[in-house]
């Protein structure tokens, strides 16, 4: 998988504003736990068929879009700032995701 596109446009667009100094892995790590607390707050005390109901609607839909990308964007940046390839660490915990649950177990 490659992350590296998108990786680069948010440290372009990051460094073109002078926030590198703010992008400390911890503030990182700790502004994606805030963007996913945001992500939630659209499903609290929603049930599923509400959150399905909810999501027809266009503006819902993009504003938790918007907060999805927010948690996407500080992880990637976290990943930046770590030096961990993205794809390289998604494909590799699949893998392992894979060894631990092989198809062939599956409902057993
Ligand atoms: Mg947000």
């Amino acid at each position: 998988m490659d992350f590296r596109e998108l990786e680069e446009k948010l440290v372009a667009f990051r460094d073109a504003r002078g926030w590198a100094e703010y992008h400390k892995p911890k503030n990182l790590a700790i502004s994606a736990a805030v963007e996913l607390g945001e992500l939630l707050e659209h499903f609290q005390w929603e049930s599923d068929w509400e959150i399905l109901k909810a999501i027809k609607d266009p503006a819902k839909k993009e504003a938790i879009a918007d907060e999805i990308a927010d948690v996407i964007i500080y992880l990637t940046l976290l990943a930046h700032e770590l030096g961990i390839d993205l794809g390289e660490a998604v494909e590799r915990k699949l893998r392992k995701n894979g060894e631990k649950y092989p198809v062939e177990k599956i409902g057993e």
